[in-house]
């Protein structure tokens, strides 16, 4: 792999870009590899990435049936947080944060990590006390967050309005080093590298069905031909109910469609991202100066990735008594993505009843944020048989009710 840097920007400026190799190559499937991972989102990418980096197995393929990052990794809203209230989740989330961290480096692609902070802003008094109980249990998860009033709210958000008609803002859990990056270059960043470890990513390759020998998996069949393999992991999110019944087995999840929209680009006016669950609604400004703002899923299963009038309106209705100067913009375009949501709110990275298949679903609203930490824990359960960091997430916890409760911490879509 060529390395990217301020000298190599230079050579190419001066040779009109003409000589910057192929980020990743494209080859056509073989046969045969020891791996095979259903889906080039973040997921997927992330569990080649760490396979390589961590254990040495590089005979992977990557099978994408669109375009590399084109699911829900490329139509999410960046959130990049670890302020989760369960032991468990609070540790994959926040070995996802730390990694993020030195992420761009590791990888020597800019992944545009912005640690500006995230409030999820208390506007009812069971909020607060909500939030008060997730910083002292993030205080002994090792996490920092901090719960702050409304002063130092309106502080790090001068254009908040503290006394909205219906809910005022009573104070939010406030992570300093929570923040966004830019999704596709995640994608992008994992893609390049897992290539330059001789692994294929092959998009355009559709799977159509799990084959299996003796209660074991044997491979898969595509649109381009069938393809053999000693493990295979499933990392489709939104589409994991339809590839788990190939394989033979049912997952507890719904899959719905989760819609966001972004304004027209405007002056600097908000360094932070800011939640706001009771209204439901959360924004960001990005880079361009668009405010991104997340909206709701839909109330219906479906497989539409695409936005709906209904969504803008609700949403932009519950964010203009928080942030009134919204009120005065145009949107510029919305999207959906389809989005796998398990009861608990709370993935599952797991072993299946089909040996040799593995399953990394049920990230649901919340997802890009865990792809580092998540694609680590994966590549050790499929590497090794177990990892400390999926432990809790297998799918045996909805058979015996250990469920990992998150649905106060995920409560809004993001
Ligand atoms: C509008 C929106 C906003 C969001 N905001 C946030 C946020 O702010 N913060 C956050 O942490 N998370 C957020 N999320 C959630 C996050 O985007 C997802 O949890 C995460 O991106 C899932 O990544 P993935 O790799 O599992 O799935 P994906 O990126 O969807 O990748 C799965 C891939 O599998 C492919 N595939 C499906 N079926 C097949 C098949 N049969 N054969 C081959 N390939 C197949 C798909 O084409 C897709 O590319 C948001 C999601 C949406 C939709």
């Amino acid at each position: 792999m060529r390395r990217y840097s301020a000298f190599a920007i230079a050579r190419e400026a001066l040779r009109h870009h003409k000589g910057w190799p192929r980020a990743w190559a494209s080859p056509e499937p073989r046969r045969r590899y020891d791996v095979v991972i259903v889906g080039a989102g973040g997921h997927g990418l992330a569990t080649a990435y760490y396979l390589g980096k961590n254990f040495g197995i590089t005979n992977v393929a990557i099978l994408e049936k669109g375009w590399l990052g084109g699911g829900n990794t490329g139509r999410n809203t960046t959130i990049i947080r670890s302020n989760y209230l369960q032991d468990a989740s609070a540790a994959i989330y926040e070995k996802s944060r730390s990694l993020y961290e030195t992420l761009s480096q590791e990888l020597n692609y800019n992944l545009m990590f912005s640690p500006r902070g995230v409030i999820m802003l208390a506007q009812t008094e069971s909020e607060v006390r909500g939030y008060r109980r997730t910083a002292h249990a993030n205080a002994l998860q090792g996490v920092k967050t901090e719960f702050i009033g409304p002063e130092r709210v309106k502080e790090l958000v001068p254009i908040i309005n503290l006394t909205g008609p219906r809910y005022p803002v009573l104070g939010g859990l406030w992570q300093a080093r929570g923040g966004t990056a830019r999704h596709d270059a995640v994608a992008w960043g994992y893609a390049r590298a897992c290539s330059d470890m001789g692994m294929e990513i092959i998009q355009q390759c559709e799977v159509t069905g799990i084959r299996q020998k003796d209660g074991k998996v044997a491979g898969v069949d595509t649109n381009k031909g069938p393809i053999d393999c000693d493990k295979l992991a499933l990392a489709v999110a939104g589409h994991s109910g339809v590839l788990a019944a190939m394989a033979g087995f049912r997952l507890p999840l719904e899959s719905v469609a989760l819609q966001a929209l972004v304004s027209e680009p405007i002056k600097p006016c908000m360094d932070v991202v800011v939640m706001a669950n009771t209204v439901h609604g959360y924004m960001s400004q990005s880079d361009k100066g668009e405010m991104v703002i997340g909206g709701g899923a839909d109330g219906f299963n479906n497989y539409t990735q695409r936005g709906s009038f209904h969504h803008i309106e609700e949403t932009v209705r519950a964010l203009v008594e928080t942030f009134p100067i919204i009120s005065r913009l145009k949107m510029l375009r919305q999207w959906g993505g389809i989005v796998d949501m398990t009861g608990d709110r709370s993935p599952i990275l797991s072993k299946t009843p089909l040996a040799g298949c593995f399953v990394n679903c049920g990230w649901g609203t919340g997802g890009f944020k865990s792809i580092p930490g998540s694609g680590w824990g994966m590549a050790e359960l499929m590497a090794k048989g177990h990892s400390p960091l999926t432990d809790g997430f297998s799918l045996d916890r909805f058979r015996e009710g250990r469920f990992v409760d998150e649905s106060v911490a995920a409560g809004v879509a993001h």
